[in-house]
């Protein structure tokens, strides 16, 4: 797992503390979640029923039958070869559906609404001409959830329409609430994932910050007071930096800060190597299990690459940009705390200004 970059976890992020160079985004208010809950509940939707019967009498006696009832609209589809399509259109809560249609069977009709995903779940109530028990388990093989006798008495007819419409649109709220809540969770993890990236990095050159550092450092030398390994870190400054602000400007500064930080960062090869921008125009890297040779050798690739940068600076001594590093390595110890290593590192920067600048500085 590369550990240089902060942790992609979805824990709660600190907003007091985001970087305040960047923008916090804003939870996200689930526009279906919120429609949903301003959604009236099932008993108040409206019912549509749509009968699919080739007799006209039939419909005429199921509209009369319908007529009056509150919140009940009724569909009347003649014509089998139209019967699915007509269901797809109209959407009703429930469908009343005859056995016997010129040229097809109904239980053929009830198998295609099964078929279709705008009609599959729609509860039909199959209408016979008698109580005959193996048309009845047909049905309900193919499908059916309710079996009537044409013509059914008026308020059983109601209490089933309304029984399945209710049942029917309870499902459809239930599948939408779970739909919309499920989304609204994954845009809840990804916004925390970006309030977490931008807790943990520096607005300026995308480097961890010094908040994510200190963290990182403390974890990493409990460990290496577990496992007994080295913890090498630099200290890096750039030199002579005011005096490029006061020629440049500052807009100019914080562009060679951004390459600064970005070639650090280009440097480091292993996993949990930490490029971090300390503070100011002071960069630190965390280097877990170097040797002292490697910390060296990594301190002057990171002097040299920026120094081949060859970014202009008159008032450098060598014409460009450079940095003068201190580094500093050690085996964590319970006696000790992690700011003896920083504060080693900051010795070997000393020395290394001291001495002239554009070096390295190896802490004794
Ligand atoms: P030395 O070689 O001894 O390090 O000299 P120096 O001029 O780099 O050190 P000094 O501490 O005197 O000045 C650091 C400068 O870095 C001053 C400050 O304005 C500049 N600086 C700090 N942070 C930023 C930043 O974010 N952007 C810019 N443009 N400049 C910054
Ligand atoms: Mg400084
Ligand atoms: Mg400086």
């Amino acid at each position: 797992m590369d550990t240089r970059n902060p942790p992609q976890t979805a824990a709660a992020p600190n907003l007091a503390d985001a970087d305040a160079n960047r923008q916090a985004p804003t939870l996200p208010v689930d526009d279906a979640l919120v429609r949903i809950l301003g959604n009236p509940p099932a008993a108040q939707c409206p019912i549509m029923v749509l009968l699919v019967d080739d007799q006209a009498i039939i419909a005429e006696a199921v509209r009369q039958a319908l007529e009056g009832e509150p919140g009940i609209d009724f569909h009347y589809c003649a014509s089998p070869e139209d019967a699915v399509r007509c269901a797809e259109e109209t959407r009703p809560t429930v469908i009343l559906q005859d056995l016997v249609l010129p040229g097809t069977d109904g239980l053929t009709l009830v198998r295609q609404y099964r078929e279709h995903p705008l009609t599959r779940d729609i509860p039909i109530i199959v209408l016979s001409t008698k109580e005959e028990p193996l048309v009845k388990s047909a049905a309900f093989a193919a499908g059916a959830n309710d079996y009537l006798v044409k013509l059914p008495d008026r308020i059983e007819l109601i209490a089933r329409i309304r029984y399945h419409s209710r049942s029917y649109l309870n499902l459809l709220q239930r599948d939408e609430a779970y739909q919309a809540l499920r989304h609204s969770q994954q845009q809840l993890l990804a916004t925390n994932l970006e309030l977490q990236r931008l807790t943990h990095s520096d607005g300026l050159t995308g480097l961890s910050n010094r908040r994510y550092l200190d963290q990182y450092l403390a974890a990493e030398w409990r460990r290496g007071v577990r496992d007994k390994t080295g913890l090498g870190f630099l200290m890096i400054d750039v030199d002579n930096f005011k005096a490029y602000n006061d020629t440049y400007g500052h807009v100019a500064g914080d562009e060679v800060l951004k390459r600064v930080g970005h070639t650090v960062e280009s440097c480091l090869g292993r996993s949990p190597d930490l490029a971090a921008r300390f503070g100011g125009e002071e960069f630190a890297v965390v280097l877990p299990g170097a040797s002292s040779g490697g910390l060296r050798l990594i301190a002057e690739k990171i002097r040299l690459a920026i120094e081949d940068l060859g970014i202009t600076h008159t008032g450098s001594a060598s014409g460009v940009v450079t940095v003068s590093i201190g580094a500093a390595m050690q085996v964590p110890t319970l006696a000790e705390a992690v700011t003896t290593l920083v504060e080693a590192a900051d010795v070997g920067l000393y020395r290394a200004k001291r001495d002239g600048r554009n070096q390295v500085a190896m802490s004794a």
